[in-house]
Protein backbone atom coordinates (compact mmCIF):
# COMPACT_ATOMS: atom_id res chain seq x y z
CA UNK A 1 0.00 0.00 0.00
CA UNK A 2 1.53 3.70 -0.84
CA UNK A 3 1.69 5.79 2.10
CA UNK A 4 0.25 8.90 1.99
CA UNK A 5 1.31 12.34 3.61
CA UNK A 6 -1.28 13.10 6.72
CA UNK A 7 -1.64 16.59 8.09
CA UNK A 8 -3.96 15.70 10.83
CA UNK A 9 -2.06 14.82 13.70
CA UNK A 10 -5.34 13.86 16.46
CA UNK A 11 -4.60 10.02 15.57
CA UNK A 12 -1.44 10.10 16.69
CA UNK A 13 -1.93 12.02 19.88
CA UNK A 14 -4.52 9.85 21.11
CA UNK A 15 -2.31 6.82 20.23
CA UNK A 16 0.47 8.58 22.54
CA UNK A 17 -1.86 8.48 25.83
CA UNK A 18 -1.80 10.08 29.04
CA UNK A 19 -0.80 9.60 32.53
CA UNK A 20 2.35 10.65 32.56
CA UNK A 21 4.65 14.39 32.43
CA UNK A 22 6.73 12.83 29.57
CA UNK A 23 3.36 12.08 27.74
CA UNK A 24 1.73 15.50 28.10
CA UNK A 25 5.53 17.03 27.24
CA UNK A 26 5.07 15.01 23.89
CA UNK A 27 1.53 15.82 23.30
CA UNK A 28 2.04 19.79 23.55
CA UNK A 29 5.43 19.64 21.52
CA UNK A 30 3.06 17.59 18.95
CA UNK A 31 0.14 20.12 19.02
CA UNK A 32 2.73 23.45 18.92
CA UNK A 33 4.46 22.52 15.62
CA UNK A 34 1.48 20.57 13.80
CA UNK A 35 1.31 23.31 11.68
CA UNK A 36 4.60 23.01 10.28
CA UNK A 37 4.53 19.53 10.07
CA UNK A 38 1.68 19.80 7.45
CA UNK A 39 3.29 22.42 5.47
CA UNK A 40 6.62 20.28 5.55
CA UNK A 41 4.57 17.51 4.78
CA UNK A 42 2.96 19.38 1.69
CA UNK A 43 6.34 20.54 0.31
CA UNK A 44 8.03 17.06 0.37
CA UNK A 45 5.06 15.82 -1.34
CA UNK A 46 5.04 18.25 -4.30
CA UNK A 47 9.07 17.77 -4.11
CA UNK A 48 8.99 14.02 -4.56
CA UNK A 49 6.03 14.50 -7.27
CA UNK A 50 4.02 11.10 -6.27
CA UNK A 51 6.86 8.84 -6.27
CA UNK A 52 5.75 5.58 -4.82
CA UNK A 53 6.05 5.46 -1.05
CA UNK A 54 5.68 1.71 0.48
CA UNK A 55 3.27 1.78 4.02
CA UNK A 56 5.25 0.16 6.75
CA UNK A 57 4.22 -1.35 9.66
CA UNK A 58 5.99 0.24 12.41
CA UNK A 59 6.55 -0.48 15.95
CA UNK A 60 7.23 2.26 17.96
CA UNK A 61 8.91 0.83 21.57
CA UNK A 62 10.04 3.53 23.66
CA UNK A 63 11.97 1.55 26.23
CA UNK A 64 13.28 4.16 28.53
CA UNK A 65 9.62 5.63 29.48
CA UNK A 66 9.02 2.08 30.66
CA UNK A 67 8.30 1.39 34.33
CA UNK A 68 10.22 -2.12 33.57
CA UNK A 69 13.14 0.35 32.45
CA UNK A 70 12.42 2.54 35.89
CA UNK A 71 11.70 5.44 34.17
CA UNK A 72 13.59 7.95 35.66
CA UNK A 73 12.70 10.71 32.66
CA UNK A 74 9.42 11.25 33.68
CA UNK A 75 9.72 13.01 36.80
CA UNK A 76 11.74 14.95 36.27
CA UNK A 77 10.36 16.73 33.13
CA UNK A 78 8.95 19.52 35.32
CA UNK A 79 12.19 19.48 37.12
CA UNK A 80 15.16 20.37 34.84
CA UNK A 81 16.04 16.68 34.16
CA UNK A 82 16.79 16.30 30.54
CA UNK A 83 14.44 17.00 28.03
CA UNK A 84 16.06 16.32 24.68
CA UNK A 85 15.28 12.70 24.73
CA UNK A 86 11.80 13.32 25.03
CA UNK A 87 11.99 15.98 21.92
CA UNK A 88 13.36 13.21 19.65
CA UNK A 89 11.01 11.10 20.19
CA UNK A 90 7.48 13.39 20.07
CA UNK A 91 9.60 14.42 16.51
CA UNK A 92 9.75 10.61 15.29
CA UNK A 93 6.73 9.89 16.39
CA UNK A 94 5.00 12.98 14.19
CA UNK A 95 7.30 12.12 11.21
CA UNK A 96 6.33 8.96 11.30
CA UNK A 97 2.79 9.57 10.87
CA UNK A 98 3.22 12.16 9.08
CA UNK A 99 5.15 10.08 6.65
CA UNK A 100 1.40 7.94 6.04
CA UNK A 101 2.68 4.81 7.89
CA UNK A 102 0.97 2.39 9.98
CA UNK A 103 2.36 2.75 13.38
CA UNK A 104 1.78 0.56 16.83
CA UNK A 105 3.05 2.69 20.25
CA UNK A 106 4.21 0.77 23.15
CA UNK A 107 5.52 2.46 26.67
CA UNK A 108 5.26 -0.48 28.72
CA UNK A 109 6.42 -3.98 28.30
CA UNK A 110 2.77 -5.62 28.60
CA UNK A 111 1.93 -3.21 25.26
CA UNK A 112 5.03 -4.94 23.57
CA UNK A 113 4.23 -7.81 23.91
CA UNK A 114 0.71 -7.61 23.13
CA UNK A 115 1.77 -5.90 19.69
CA UNK A 116 4.29 -8.96 19.00
CA UNK A 117 1.76 -11.40 20.05
CA UNK A 118 4.03 -13.35 22.83
CA UNK A 119 2.18 -14.54 25.31
CA UNK A 120 2.66 -12.40 28.68
CA UNK A 121 4.22 -13.09 31.54
CA UNK A 122 7.81 -13.06 32.45
CA UNK A 123 10.77 -15.77 30.56
CA UNK A 124 11.40 -15.64 27.05
CA UNK A 125 8.51 -16.57 24.82
CA UNK A 126 10.10 -17.03 21.69
CA UNK A 127 7.80 -15.52 18.68
CA UNK A 128 7.36 -17.93 16.91
CA UNK A 129 5.27 -16.88 14.05
CA UNK A 130 6.56 -14.18 11.57
CA UNK A 131 7.17 -10.67 13.01
CA UNK A 132 4.11 -8.54 12.51
CA UNK A 133 6.01 -5.30 11.79
CA UNK A 134 8.43 -4.06 9.27
CA UNK A 135 10.20 -2.06 11.66
CA UNK A 136 10.86 -1.70 14.96
CA UNK A 137 11.67 1.73 16.36
CA UNK A 138 13.12 1.30 20.35
CA UNK A 139 16.03 2.11 22.34
CA UNK A 140 18.56 0.33 24.39
CA UNK A 141 16.26 0.18 27.03
CA UNK A 142 13.95 -1.30 24.50
CA UNK A 143 16.15 -3.67 22.70
CA UNK A 144 17.10 -5.64 26.41
CA UNK A 145 13.15 -5.62 27.14
CA UNK A 146 12.59 -7.43 23.24
CA UNK A 147 15.45 -9.78 24.17
CA UNK A 148 13.62 -10.44 27.33
CA UNK A 149 10.32 -11.26 25.84
CA UNK A 150 11.25 -12.28 22.41
CA UNK A 151 14.23 -14.37 23.16
CA UNK A 152 15.64 -16.23 20.59
CA UNK A 153 13.76 -15.08 17.85
CA UNK A 154 15.09 -11.32 18.54
CA UNK A 155 18.24 -12.75 16.71
CA UNK A 156 16.17 -13.89 13.83
CA UNK A 157 14.06 -9.92 13.62
CA UNK A 158 17.18 -8.01 14.56
CA UNK A 159 17.19 -6.62 10.47
CA UNK A 160 14.40 -4.93 10.99
CA UNK A 161 15.18 -2.92 14.27
CA UNK A 162 16.12 0.68 14.95
CA UNK A 163 17.79 2.18 17.93
CA UNK A 164 17.52 5.11 18.96
CA UNK A 165 21.16 6.31 20.84
CA UNK A 166 21.86 9.29 21.82
CA UNK A 167 25.50 9.94 21.66
CA UNK A 168 25.87 7.00 19.06
CA UNK A 169 27.53 3.57 18.63
CA UNK A 170 31.18 2.83 16.62
CA UNK A 171 31.29 -0.62 15.18
CA UNK A 172 34.05 -1.59 17.35
CA UNK A 173 31.58 -1.70 20.28
CA UNK A 174 28.72 -3.11 18.51
CA UNK A 175 30.21 -6.09 17.82
CA UNK A 176 30.20 -8.36 20.93
CA UNK A 177 33.38 -11.00 20.11
CA UNK A 178 35.47 -8.28 19.16
CA UNK A 179 34.45 -5.05 21.99
CA UNK A 180 34.95 -8.33 24.75
CA UNK A 181 38.35 -8.98 23.16
CA UNK A 182 39.72 -5.66 22.50
CA UNK A 183 38.50 -3.90 25.57
CA UNK A 184 35.41 -2.28 23.90
CA UNK A 185 32.69 -3.75 26.19
CA UNK A 186 30.27 -1.27 27.80
CA UNK A 187 27.08 -2.18 29.12
CA UNK A 188 25.08 -0.91 26.23
CA UNK A 189 27.08 -2.17 22.91
CA UNK A 190 27.54 -5.72 21.58
CA UNK A 191 24.23 -5.57 19.76
CA UNK A 192 26.09 -6.92 16.66
CA UNK A 193 23.84 -4.97 14.28
CA UNK A 194 24.72 -3.23 11.46
CA UNK A 195 26.24 0.01 12.91
CA UNK A 196 23.67 1.93 10.31
CA UNK A 197 20.93 0.46 12.73
CA UNK A 198 21.61 3.02 15.36
CA UNK A 199 20.01 6.37 14.95
CA UNK A 200 21.52 9.48 16.28
CA UNK A 201 20.68 12.89 18.22
CA UNK A 202 23.64 14.20 16.27
CA UNK A 203 25.39 13.53 13.26
CA UNK A 204 27.85 12.41 15.39
CA UNK A 205 29.30 9.85 12.96
CA UNK A 206 28.78 8.47 9.64
CA UNK A 207 29.00 4.88 11.29
CA UNK A 208 25.37 5.52 12.49
CA UNK A 209 22.48 7.07 10.93
CA UNK A 210 21.46 10.56 11.68
CA UNK A 211 18.04 10.63 12.58
CA UNK A 212 17.74 13.97 14.51
CA UNK A 213 14.87 15.95 15.71
CA UNK A 214 12.74 19.33 14.60
CA UNK A 215 13.00 22.82 16.21
CA UNK A 216 10.55 25.59 14.73
CA UNK A 217 11.04 27.78 11.94
CA UNK A 218 10.53 31.17 11.11
CA UNK A 219 9.18 32.78 7.93
CA UNK A 220 10.41 35.79 6.71
CA UNK A 221 8.46 38.18 8.62
CA UNK A 222 8.85 36.98 12.22
CA UNK A 223 12.45 36.92 11.28
CA UNK A 224 12.57 40.41 10.80
CA UNK A 225 10.58 40.94 13.84
CA UNK A 226 13.12 39.40 15.83
CA UNK A 227 16.20 41.29 14.78
CA UNK A 228 14.28 44.34 15.14
CA UNK A 229 13.15 43.56 18.66
CA UNK A 230 16.63 41.98 19.76
CA UNK A 231 17.97 43.29 22.93
CA UNK A 232 21.38 43.82 22.44
CA UNK A 233 22.57 43.35 26.05
CA UNK A 234 20.65 39.96 27.02
CA UNK A 235 22.26 36.72 27.43
CA UNK A 236 20.35 34.07 28.58
CA UNK A 237 21.90 31.15 30.18
CA UNK A 238 22.33 27.49 28.70
CA UNK A 239 21.25 25.23 32.05
CA UNK A 240 18.00 24.00 33.43
CA UNK A 241 19.68 22.44 36.11
CA UNK A 242 21.05 24.17 39.65
CA UNK A 243 23.86 21.68 39.39
CA UNK A 244 25.19 22.82 35.62
CA UNK A 245 25.93 26.21 37.39
CA UNK A 246 28.33 24.75 39.89
CA UNK A 247 32.33 25.17 40.07
CA UNK A 248 34.56 27.62 38.85
CA UNK A 249 31.29 29.49 36.89
CA UNK A 250 31.65 32.83 38.83
CA UNK A 251 35.13 34.00 36.64
CA UNK A 252 33.09 34.11 33.61
CA UNK A 253 29.84 34.87 34.92
CA UNK A 254 31.33 38.47 36.28
CA UNK A 255 32.65 39.13 32.94
CA UNK A 256 29.76 38.35 31.35
CA UNK A 257 27.66 40.26 33.72
CA UNK A 258 29.73 43.11 33.26
CA UNK A 259 28.37 43.87 29.60
CA UNK A 260 25.07 42.21 29.88
CA UNK A 261 22.04 41.47 31.79
CA UNK A 262 22.04 37.78 32.54
CA UNK A 263 18.98 35.68 32.23
CA UNK A 264 18.71 32.47 33.42
CA UNK A 265 15.85 29.50 32.84
CA UNK A 266 16.82 26.91 36.01
CA UNK A 267 14.30 24.62 37.77
CA UNK A 268 13.44 25.91 41.47
CA UNK A 269 11.02 24.81 44.15
CA UNK A 270 10.99 27.67 46.61
CA UNK A 271 13.97 30.06 46.17
CA UNK A 272 16.82 30.73 44.34
CA UNK A 273 19.07 27.74 43.91
CA UNK A 274 21.94 29.21 45.58
CA UNK A 275 24.73 27.77 42.40
CA UNK A 276 22.78 30.90 40.62
CA UNK A 277 24.13 34.56 41.42
CA UNK A 278 21.75 37.28 42.83
CA UNK A 279 22.55 39.38 39.50
CA UNK A 280 20.88 36.49 37.37
CA UNK A 281 16.97 36.97 36.50
CA UNK A 282 16.09 33.51 36.69
CA UNK A 283 12.77 32.55 35.38
CA UNK A 284 12.73 29.32 36.33
CA UNK A 285 12.05 26.39 34.30
CA UNK A 286 9.56 27.43 31.22
CA UNK A 287 7.13 25.51 28.82
CA UNK A 288 8.92 24.92 25.50
CA UNK A 289 6.86 28.38 24.01
CA UNK A 290 7.68 30.41 26.78
CA UNK A 291 11.53 29.74 26.20
CA UNK A 292 11.38 30.23 22.56
CA UNK A 293 9.82 33.82 23.59
CA UNK A 294 12.69 35.13 25.85
CA UNK A 295 15.38 33.21 23.11
CA UNK A 296 13.61 35.85 20.82
CA UNK A 297 14.42 38.94 22.96
CA UNK A 298 18.18 37.97 23.91
CA UNK A 299 21.51 38.21 22.07
CA UNK A 300 23.18 35.44 23.75
CA UNK A 301 22.34 32.17 24.57
CA UNK A 302 25.68 30.53 26.39
CA UNK A 303 26.85 27.34 27.71
CA UNK A 304 28.68 26.30 30.53
CA UNK A 305 30.32 23.02 29.32
CA UNK A 306 27.10 20.92 30.38
CA UNK A 307 24.51 19.50 28.80
CA UNK A 308 26.28 18.14 26.33
CA UNK A 309 25.02 17.92 22.44
CA UNK A 310 21.37 19.08 23.64
CA UNK A 311 18.47 20.51 21.04
CA UNK A 312 18.52 24.16 23.09
CA UNK A 313 21.30 25.80 21.19
CA UNK A 314 19.86 24.90 17.84
CA UNK A 315 16.36 26.54 18.95
CA UNK A 316 18.52 29.62 20.48
CA UNK A 317 20.41 30.21 16.71
CA UNK A 318 16.99 29.71 15.16
CA UNK A 319 15.24 32.63 17.58
CA UNK A 320 18.45 34.99 16.10
CA UNK A 321 20.93 34.39 19.33
CA UNK A 322 24.43 33.75 18.95
CA UNK A 323 25.26 30.67 20.68
CA UNK A 324 28.69 31.20 23.11
CA UNK A 325 30.51 27.60 23.99
CA UNK A 326 32.87 26.20 25.84
CA UNK A 327 36.37 24.36 23.35
CA UNK A 328 37.56 21.62 25.24
CA UNK A 329 40.72 21.00 25.34
CA UNK A 330 41.34 17.79 25.37
CA UNK A 331 38.41 16.60 24.07
CA UNK A 332 35.92 14.81 25.92
CA UNK A 333 35.26 11.22 25.44
CA UNK A 334 34.82 7.98 27.43
CA UNK A 335 37.76 7.58 27.92
CA UNK A 336 38.32 10.75 29.76
CA UNK A 337 35.25 11.98 31.21
CA UNK A 338 32.70 10.82 33.43
CA UNK A 339 29.68 11.21 31.59
CA UNK A 340 30.43 9.64 28.27
CA UNK A 341 32.49 6.75 30.50
CA UNK A 342 31.02 3.37 29.40
CA UNK A 343 29.27 4.77 26.03
CA UNK A 344 29.98 2.83 22.90
CA UNK A 345 32.17 5.18 21.75
CA UNK A 346 35.47 6.86 21.45
CA UNK A 347 34.35 9.85 19.63
CA UNK A 348 36.25 13.21 20.79
CA UNK A 349 33.77 15.88 21.52
CA UNK A 350 35.86 19.18 20.94
CA UNK A 351 33.26 21.48 22.62
CA UNK A 352 30.26 21.60 24.41
CA UNK A 353 28.25 21.19 20.97
CA UNK A 354 30.53 19.93 18.61
CA UNK A 355 27.49 20.25 15.53
CA UNK A 356 27.23 24.14 16.27
CA UNK A 357 30.57 24.47 16.47
CA UNK A 358 31.62 22.32 12.98
CA UNK A 359 28.39 22.67 10.81
CA UNK A 360 27.23 25.93 11.71
CA UNK A 361 29.83 27.92 13.30
CA UNK A 362 30.55 32.25 12.86
CA UNK A 363 28.90 34.31 12.79
CA UNK A 364 25.85 32.29 14.89
CA UNK A 365 28.10 30.19 17.07
CA UNK A 366 31.60 31.23 18.95
CA UNK A 367 34.00 28.47 20.39
CA UNK A 368 36.20 29.79 22.77
CA UNK A 369 38.18 29.02 25.70
CA UNK A 370 36.65 29.93 28.72
CA UNK A 371 39.89 29.78 30.70
CA UNK A 372 41.09 32.37 29.13
CA UNK A 373 39.00 35.44 30.29
CA UNK A 374 40.88 37.80 27.88
CA UNK A 375 39.43 35.55 24.98
CA UNK A 376 36.00 35.44 26.53
CA UNK A 377 36.14 39.00 27.14
CA UNK A 378 36.90 39.86 23.44
CA UNK A 379 33.87 37.00 22.30
CA UNK A 380 31.42 38.84 24.44
CA UNK A 381 31.85 42.36 23.05
CA UNK A 382 32.43 40.64 19.61
CA UNK A 383 29.17 39.08 19.93
CA UNK A 384 27.56 42.41 21.22
CA UNK A 385 28.78 44.04 18.12
CA UNK A 386 27.47 41.41 15.33
CA UNK A 387 24.49 41.20 13.54
CA UNK A 388 22.86 38.33 12.79
CA UNK A 389 19.84 36.53 11.17
CA UNK A 390 17.69 33.14 13.12
CA UNK A 391 19.24 30.37 11.11
CA UNK A 392 18.08 26.66 10.73
CA UNK A 393 20.01 24.17 9.31
CA UNK A 394 17.59 22.06 6.38
CA UNK A 395 18.31 18.97 8.56
CA UNK A 396 16.86 20.48 11.46
CA UNK A 397 13.69 21.88 9.80
CA UNK A 398 10.44 19.75 9.65
CA UNK A 399 10.52 19.04 6.08
CA UNK A 400 14.28 18.70 6.23
CA UNK A 401 13.78 15.34 8.72
CA UNK A 402 10.47 14.20 7.09
CA UNK A 403 13.14 14.29 4.01
CA UNK A 404 15.67 11.88 6.05
CA UNK A 405 13.07 9.41 7.05
CA UNK A 406 11.61 9.11 4.66
CA UNK A 407 14.82 8.37 2.73
CA UNK A 408 15.95 5.76 5.36
CA UNK A 409 12.54 3.73 5.47
CA UNK A 410 12.39 3.47 2.08
CA UNK A 411 15.98 2.74 0.66
CA UNK A 412 17.72 1.40 4.19
CA UNK A 413 17.54 -2.48 4.10
CA UNK A 414 19.74 -4.28 6.78
CA UNK A 415 17.64 -7.46 6.38
CA UNK A 416 18.76 -8.44 3.01
CA UNK A 417 21.66 -10.99 2.31
CA UNK A 418 24.66 -9.06 3.09
CA UNK A 419 26.51 -9.22 -0.07
CA UNK A 420 29.37 -8.00 1.67
CA UNK A 421 32.15 -7.72 -0.66
CA UNK A 422 31.77 -6.50 -4.08
CA UNK A 423 34.19 -6.10 -6.57
CA UNK A 424 33.96 -2.41 -7.79
CA UNK A 425 34.95 -1.65 -11.07
CA UNK A 426 37.13 1.74 -10.26
CA UNK A 427 37.83 3.94 -13.24
CA UNK A 428 40.78 6.16 -12.44
CA UNK A 429 40.32 9.64 -12.26
CA UNK A 430 42.22 12.62 -11.71
CA UNK A 431 45.80 12.92 -11.38
CA UNK A 432 46.54 10.70 -8.49
CA UNK A 433 46.45 7.07 -10.66
CA UNK A 434 49.98 5.70 -10.30
CA UNK A 435 51.55 6.66 -7.21
CA UNK A 436 52.64 3.11 -5.83
CA UNK A 437 52.73 2.86 -1.73
CA UNK A 438 54.35 -0.41 -2.41
CA UNK A 439 57.27 -1.09 -4.56
CA UNK A 440 60.82 -0.99 -4.01
CA UNK A 441 61.05 2.52 -3.28
CA UNK A 442 57.89 4.19 -0.69
CA UNK A 443 56.29 7.00 -2.54
CA UNK A 444 53.57 8.42 -0.33
CA UNK A 445 49.87 8.87 -1.48
CA UNK A 446 49.13 12.27 -1.96
CA UNK A 447 47.32 13.69 1.45
CA UNK A 448 43.43 12.36 1.12
CA UNK A 449 43.78 12.69 -2.73
CA UNK A 450 40.36 11.61 -5.18
CA UNK A 451 42.15 8.39 -6.53
CA UNK A 452 38.76 7.01 -8.75
CA UNK A 453 35.29 6.88 -8.48
CA UNK A 454 33.19 3.49 -9.16
CA UNK A 455 31.69 2.77 -12.40
CA UNK A 456 29.74 -0.16 -14.71
CA UNK A 457 29.25 -2.09 -11.20
CA UNK A 458 26.95 -5.25 -12.08
CA UNK A 459 25.57 -5.37 -8.52
CA UNK A 460 22.51 -5.21 -6.79
CA UNK A 461 21.07 -1.35 -6.39
CA UNK A 462 22.95 0.18 -3.61
CA UNK A 463 21.88 2.61 -1.05
CA UNK A 464 23.46 5.64 -1.33
CA UNK A 465 23.90 5.16 -5.02
CA UNK A 466 27.53 4.03 -6.02
CA UNK A 467 27.96 6.80 -8.11
CA UNK A 468 28.23 8.83 -4.90
CA UNK A 469 31.44 7.25 -4.07
CA UNK A 470 34.83 8.59 -3.85
CA UNK A 471 37.88 6.68 -2.69
CA UNK A 472 40.41 8.21 -0.29
CA UNK A 473 43.65 7.49 1.65
CA UNK A 474 43.70 8.71 4.80
CA UNK A 475 47.01 10.36 6.53
CA UNK A 476 48.71 8.11 8.77
CA UNK A 477 46.58 7.98 12.32
CA UNK A 478 43.69 9.22 10.42
CA UNK A 479 40.42 7.94 10.57
CA UNK A 480 37.79 8.00 7.77
CA UNK A 481 35.79 9.87 9.00
CA UNK A 482 38.51 13.04 8.90
CA UNK A 483 40.36 11.79 5.44
CA UNK A 484 36.88 12.46 3.55
CA UNK A 485 35.56 15.57 5.83
CA UNK A 486 39.30 17.32 5.20
CA UNK A 487 38.66 16.92 1.17
CA UNK A 488 35.13 17.67 1.81
CA UNK A 489 32.91 14.52 1.63
CA UNK A 490 31.89 12.13 4.22
CA UNK A 491 32.62 9.06 4.93
CA UNK A 492 29.74 6.95 3.53
CA UNK A 493 30.02 3.06 5.80
CA UNK A 494 27.46 1.51 2.86
CA UNK A 495 30.75 1.61 0.43
CA UNK A 496 32.64 0.36 2.47
CA UNK A 497 32.15 -3.17 0.41
CA UNK A 498 33.03 -1.96 -2.47
CA UNK A 499 36.59 -0.37 -1.56
CA UNK A 500 38.14 -3.94 0.40
CA UNK A 501 38.33 -5.96 -2.32
CA UNK A 502 41.75 -6.80 -4.50
CA UNK A 503 40.29 -5.07 -7.47
CA UNK A 504 39.66 -1.37 -5.65
CA UNK A 505 42.47 -1.63 -4.12
CA UNK A 506 44.71 -2.56 -7.32
CA UNK A 507 43.89 1.24 -8.61
CA UNK A 508 45.45 2.42 -5.23
CA UNK A 509 48.47 -0.24 -6.29
CA UNK A 510 49.42 -1.48 -2.47
CA UNK A 511 49.80 -5.09 -2.59
CA UNK A 512 46.88 -7.04 -1.04
CA UNK A 513 48.10 -9.26 1.18
CA UNK A 514 45.73 -10.50 3.97
CA UNK A 515 42.16 -10.23 5.18
CA UNK A 516 41.96 -10.32 9.01
CA UNK A 517 38.99 -9.21 11.67
CA UNK A 518 40.04 -5.12 12.68
CA UNK A 519 38.20 -2.41 12.55
CA UNK A 520 40.48 -0.34 11.22
CA UNK A 521 40.64 -2.46 8.14
CA UNK A 522 40.64 -1.98 4.83
CA UNK A 523 43.99 -0.02 5.18
CA UNK A 524 47.31 0.42 4.38
CA UNK A 525 49.78 -0.53 7.20
CA UNK A 526 52.87 1.67 7.01
CA UNK A 527 55.02 -0.42 8.40
CA UNK A 528 54.64 -4.02 6.33
CA UNK A 529 54.04 -1.91 3.64
CA UNK A 530 50.99 -3.66 2.40
CA UNK A 531 47.07 -3.40 1.95
CA UNK A 532 44.82 -5.42 4.37
CA UNK A 533 41.30 -6.18 3.53
CA UNK A 534 38.41 -6.50 6.21
CA UNK A 535 37.05 -10.21 6.82
CA UNK A 536 34.27 -8.94 9.50
CA UNK A 537 31.05 -6.70 7.27
CA UNK A 538 30.07 -5.00 10.44
CA UNK A 539 33.65 -4.08 11.84
CA UNK A 540 33.82 -1.72 8.70
CA UNK A 541 34.19 1.71 10.67
CA UNK A 542 34.68 5.25 9.30
CA UNK A 543 35.51 5.79 13.10
CA UNK A 544 38.41 3.51 13.17
CA UNK A 545 41.81 5.10 13.02
CA UNK A 546 45.27 3.85 14.59
CA UNK A 547 48.96 5.33 14.29
CA UNK A 548 51.06 3.49 11.55
CA UNK A 549 47.97 2.68 9.62
CA UNK A 550 46.62 4.96 6.29
CA UNK A 551 43.03 3.91 6.33
CA UNK A 552 41.31 3.14 2.96
CA UNK A 553 38.27 5.29 2.86
CA UNK A 554 35.18 4.64 1.20
CA UNK A 555 33.92 8.52 0.87
CA UNK A 556 30.46 10.04 -0.57
CA UNK A 557 29.30 13.82 -1.46
CA UNK A 558 26.32 15.07 0.58
CA UNK A 559 23.44 17.47 -0.03
CA UNK A 560 24.43 21.04 1.76
CA UNK A 561 22.18 21.01 5.00
CA UNK A 562 20.94 17.49 4.76
CA UNK A 563 24.12 15.64 5.54
CA UNK A 564 22.81 12.46 5.53
CA UNK A 565 21.77 12.25 2.14
CA UNK A 566 24.39 12.48 -1.01
CA UNK A 567 23.10 14.14 -4.30
CA UNK A 568 21.91 11.69 -5.62
CA UNK A 569 19.94 9.70 -2.55
CA UNK A 570 16.27 11.04 -2.87
N1 LIG B 1 13.60 23.63 27.66
C1 LIG B 1 12.39 24.05 28.14
N2 LIG B 1 12.37 25.00 29.14
C2 LIG B 1 13.49 25.55 29.65
C3 LIG B 1 14.73 25.10 29.16
C4 LIG B 1 14.75 24.13 28.15
O1 LIG B 1 11.35 23.61 27.68
O2 LIG B 1 13.39 26.39 30.54
C5 LIG B 1 13.62 22.65 26.55
C6 LIG B 1 14.24 23.19 25.30
O3 LIG B 1 13.28 23.84 24.52
C7 LIG B 1 14.83 21.97 24.61
C8 LIG B 1 14.78 20.88 25.68
O4 LIG B 1 14.42 21.55 26.87
O5 LIG B 1 14.06 21.57 23.51
C9 LIG B 1 16.08 20.14 25.85
O6 LIG B 1 17.07 21.02 26.14
P1 LIG B 1 18.61 20.78 26.39
O7 LIG B 1 19.35 21.30 25.22
O8 LIG B 1 18.89 21.34 27.70
O9 LIG B 1 18.90 19.21 26.36
P2 LIG B 1 18.71 18.07 27.46
O10 LIG B 1 19.95 18.02 28.26
O11 LIG B 1 17.52 18.43 28.25
O12 LIG B 1 18.46 16.83 26.67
Amino acid sequence: QHAAFRTDLSVLLDQVGTGKESLSFMKRRIRRLAQQWATAANRLDAKLQQRWRDQKKILIHVGFLTEESGDVFSPKVLKGGPLGEMVQWADILTALHVLGHNLKISMSVKELQGFLGVPPGRGSCPLTGPLPFDLIYTDYHGLQQMKQHMGLSLKKHKCHVRVIDTFGTEPAYNHEEYATLHGYRTNWGYWNLNARQYMTMFPHTPDNSFMGFVSEELNETEKRSIQQNKVNNMAVVYGKEASMWKQGKEGFLQILHRYMEVHGTVYYETQRPPEVPAFVKNHGLLPQHELQQLLRKAKLFIGFGFPYEGPAPLEAIANGCIFLQPKFHPPHSSLNHEFFRGKPTSREVSSQHPYAEQYIGKPHVMTVDYNNSLEFDSAIREIMRTKVKPYLPYEYTCEGMLERVHAYIQHQDFCAPDPAFIPANLSKQGSAGGTRITGPLFVPLPNSTALGWASNVTAPPAWPPLSSLRLLVSQEGQSCVEACQSAGFICEPAHFRFINNKEALLEVQCEVVDSEINHILPAFSVVRQECGLQREPLLFSCAGHSPKYRRLCPCRDFRRGQVALCRNCL
